[in-house]
């Protein structure tokens, strides 16, 4: 191995929201491993603005219209600034980046990991719809350009980190772990009065808006099920959830002699951080430790699949497989949306989705142009409803 190697050259895509200011943080602490050189974000600019003049990165993109001005009258002169889809597209393809970390939320993260693996580049992975809307393709252009995917999700590292040295063929199981939220204790009846506020309140980690919405309804989960179900080659029945509410093991694997394996730690997203980034090193970094005196007991129990539909709905999807999941998931997120902004009540989310799956017919085939058009349509619907 090289003994001083260059520093790995990262784009990183969504760098203003939780992921981003975590990765940078990582980065920041291991200087001469990682290097910024683009920095993303939506409609930050201040933080964006602040980040590029301490890391000095080659260029920043900046994708909402409405930012673009300011943007440029700060930034111009100093670093490259370029703006929108098209911006993010040109820059994961930049021959020198040696890795791109696709923090960006919701399907937009889609076509930006599709072009940087077509580009040959690996790809450190925190947005979800990314898989769980276009996974068959994702993986089949990750395997036809020897390109690898390193999950940043805790779940994900959590299975990838039980599977070093292994074979895939002995995996009996999958067992992904969830907090339940925090209504993981409140009645049918008390659901239907969910506030937003209330909502945003994760017991364990500290999250965007979206993710935390899909922790409460456990959505986030059933996108985690089909995730694991393309990075790890399994069968959907393969595939169990079981809710933890201490969010110290992050996932468990069997094999199939009985022995299982579980990854444990503090909830802290620095941890599959800097292994995605660090992989197939493991890089000291200082957390808080676990304290097994204080934890005391750790507890398991059965997910509720008639109190939180989401995930009922999630592996039905993963069975119909085709365009099922990436419509599911387009739902969702405008059904998020609409319950963030007042819009639906709580319970409305697993409903609204609900209603577009079935109006839909599944494509079993499909491209990139099918899937946009898809989600596209997904979305539309759910905002007329
Ligand atoms: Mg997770």
């Amino acid at each position: 191995m090289d003994l001083n190697p260059r520093p790995k050259q990262i784009a990183l895509l969504g760098s203003t929201g939780s992921i981003g200011e975590n990765s940078l943080d990582v980065i920041r602490r291991h200087p001469d491993r990682f290097r910024v050189r683009y920095l993303t974000a939506h409609r930050n600019v201040e933080k964006l603005a602040a980040w590029a003049k301490e890391l000095k990165p080659k260029g920043v993109v900046v994708t909402d219209p409405a930012q673009f001005k300011t943007a440029e009258n700060r930034l111009r002169g100093v670093f490259r600034v370029l703006t929108g889809m098209e911006g993010i597209l040109e820059i994961v393809q930049d021959p020198e980046i040696d890795l791109v970390l696709n923090a960006l939320v919701g399907d937009v993260g889609v076509l930006p990991t599709y072009r940087a693996i077509q580009a040959g580049k690996n790809v450190a992975l925190a947005n979800k719809e990314t898989l769980v809307a276009a996974g068959q393709l994702i993986m089949k252009s990750a395997r036809e350009k020897g390109v690898r995917i390193f999950p940043i999700d805790s779940e994900h590292s959590a299975i990838w980190q039980c599977l070093v040295g292994e074979e895939r063929k002995n995996i009996r199981r999958i067992i992904l772990t969830a907090s339940g939220g925090p209504f993981r204790t409140w009645t049918a009846d008390q659901l239907e009065h969910v506030t937003v506020e209330q909502a945003l309140r994760h017991p364990n980690w500290k999250m965007g808006a979206k993710i935390t919405i899909d922790s409460a309804t456990l959505m986030n989960k059933g996108l985690e099920v089909i995730e694991a179900y393309w990075l790890y080659d399994v069968s959907p029945g393969q595939i169990e959830v079981v809710v933890h509410p201490q969010s110290i093991i992050h996932s468990m694997v069997e094999f199939v002699d009985g022995s299982v394996k579980a990854q444990l730690g503090v909830p802290d997203m620095r941890i599959p951080i800097q292994y995605a980034l660090s992989y197939p090193e493991r890089l000291p970094l200082t957390v808080e430790t676990l304290s097994f005196d204080r934890i005391k007991s750790l507890s398991f129990e059965k997910p509720d699949f008639k109190k939180f539909p989401c995930l009922e709905i999630a592996f039905r999807a993963l069975e119909q497989g085709g365009t099922a999941p990436a419509v599911m998931n387009a739902a969702n997120e405008v059904a998020v949306s609409k319950f963030l902004g007042g819009e639906i009540g709580f319970l409305a989310i697993p409903a609204l989705i609900e209603k577009t799956l079935e109006k839909h017919t599944v494509l079993k085939e499909y491209d990139l142009k099918i899937l946009l058009e898809v989600q596209r349509w997904a979305k539309e619907f759910v905002q007329k409803i």
